[in-house]
């Protein structure tokens, strides 16, 4: 019953649909020179490169899985949710993305606005910077920053202008991230924290319960931002409930030094994604 693929699978790729730099054909052209052979696209809170990104994957020879990179946020910490093979039309889906997107379009005219007040900055600069329909984001600041040479690269922006501490800052709506695993694992998906170990330390118990109690299905153990010992205590979690682990590189072309492949899923656990989800379906080539 179930159809082939093979590795090496790297399921975190982010195209000019959100804030990665090539459009989705252009990302499944570089990964498969790069040597992947099963592959995901994970834009920020849009499924809308998924038809594009399946034909060129598929015509690479390439496996094909529909993702998204869903935003989520407890207290003043921002939480990334992978989701896999749910169904883009699912009403709740729809309506948390639309939300998020609309929110993420009023937030970044206003942090426009108040770098504008002391940088020489549009948002005409900006959109020169977002792809039509687009998820913005502060990646696309800091794109127009370093085109009107404030900063070098997205880097130092946010490492400055862009931080969260800074007077510049504006937060964006997002669920909390109970909702926001359940918004795809209700959409037939499967749910996955991205980056979950990173220097921000783990969510409380609390939190990471209630979305396994949602449906959670497993962590992104193999990313570079991931640090211990919290990825320890989480490889201890994952194998007590026999969990899903992937390994990605959340590639963003030239908007981060993240390379292709750096991390990868093994094909076990690419196995267990395209068993569990159920809203939408993988493309072979
Ligand atoms: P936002 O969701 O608009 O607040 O922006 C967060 C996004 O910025 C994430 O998706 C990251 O991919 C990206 N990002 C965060 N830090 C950096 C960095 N230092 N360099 C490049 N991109 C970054
Ligand atoms: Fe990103
Ligand atoms: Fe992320
Ligand atoms: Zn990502």
């Amino acid at each position: 019953m179930s159809v082939p693929f093979h590795g090496p699978s790297d399921l975190h790729l982010h195209s000019d649909r959100s804030d990665g730099t090539e459009p989705p054909a252009g990302v499944m052209a570089s990964v498969h020179r790069a040597g992947l052979r099963t592959v995901a696209l994970t834009d920020h809170d849009t499924t809308s490169g998924w038809a594009e990104a399946a034909d060129a994957a598929v015509s690479l020879g390439m496996t094909f899985l529909p993702g998204m990179e869903l935003s989520a946020r407890h207290e003043w910490r921002s939480v990334h949710v992978l989701g896999y093979l749910f169904d883009p039309d699912d009403e709740a889906v729809r309506a948390v993305t639309d939300r998020i997107r609309s929110s993420r379009l009023t937030r970044a005219r206003e942090m426009a606005d108040r770098i504008g007040r002391d940088f020489d900055l549009s948002w005409d600069d900006v959109q020169a910077q977002t792809a039509v329909g687009a998820t913005v984001g502060r990646p696309h600041l800091a794109d127009a920053l370093v085109a009107i040479g404030v900063v070098r690269d997205r880097g130092e922006a946010f490492a400055g202008i862009l931080h969260p501490r800074s007077d510049y800052y504006v937060a964006l709506y997002a669920p909390d991230p109970v909702t926001a695993v359940a918004a795809i694992t209700d959409a037939g998906g499967v749910a996955i924290i991205a980056h979950p170990a990173g220097r921000a330390g783990l969510l409380p118990k609390r939190i990471v319960d209630g979305m396994l109690d949602a449906g959670l299905a497993g962590f992104e153990l193999g990313h570079r931002e991931n640090v211990e010992p919290a990825l320890g205590e989480l490889r201890r979690l994952v194998a007590e409930r026999d969990l899903i682990v992937t390994g990605s590189s959340d590639y963003h072309g030239l908007g981060k030094p993240n390379q292709p492949g750096e991390h990868t899923t093994s094909d076990e656990m690419v196995a267990r994604i395209i068993a569990a989800g159920t809203g939408s379906a993988p493309v072979h080539p």
